[in-house]
């Protein structure tokens, strides 16, 4: 049997354009609150992503929700504005671990 190893990120940004926001848990608040992070905690607030089915909304404003609001791009690959705190989901999610990264293998 071979272990299957973790690829580098080749920060296509896929897995980013979920809307993380609706995966927050209580912990990232709370780490966000002890670390000050008043900035990230706006944004989580006042986006409030509702799933109508198959996209986000804002329930606030109605205006569709495509993806992160901490995704970047300063080059020419994306990369994530609040990586050192980031939430837990995206902490967890592993490079090819999924059918929507393209470093996905098939085994
Ligand atoms: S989909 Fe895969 S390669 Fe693209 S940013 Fe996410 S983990 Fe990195």
């Amino acid at each position: 049997m071979t272990s299957k190893e973790t690829p580098e990120c080749a920060r296509c940004g896929k897995c980013c354009l979920a809307d993380m926001i609706a995966y927050v848990t209580k912990e990232d608040m709370n780490r966000w609150i002890r670390e000050g992070r008043t900035d990230i905690i706006h944004i989580i607030e006042n986006e409030q992503a509702v799933w109508l089915g198959d996209h986000f909304v804002s329930s606030r404003t109605g205006r569709p929700i495509y993806g992160c609001p901490f995704l970047e791009m300063p080059d020419d690959k994306f990369s994530c504005s609040i990586h050192e705190t980031r939430p837990g989901v995206c902490r967890n999610y592993a490079p090819g671990s999924s059918e929507i990264c393209p470093l996905w293998k098939e085994d």
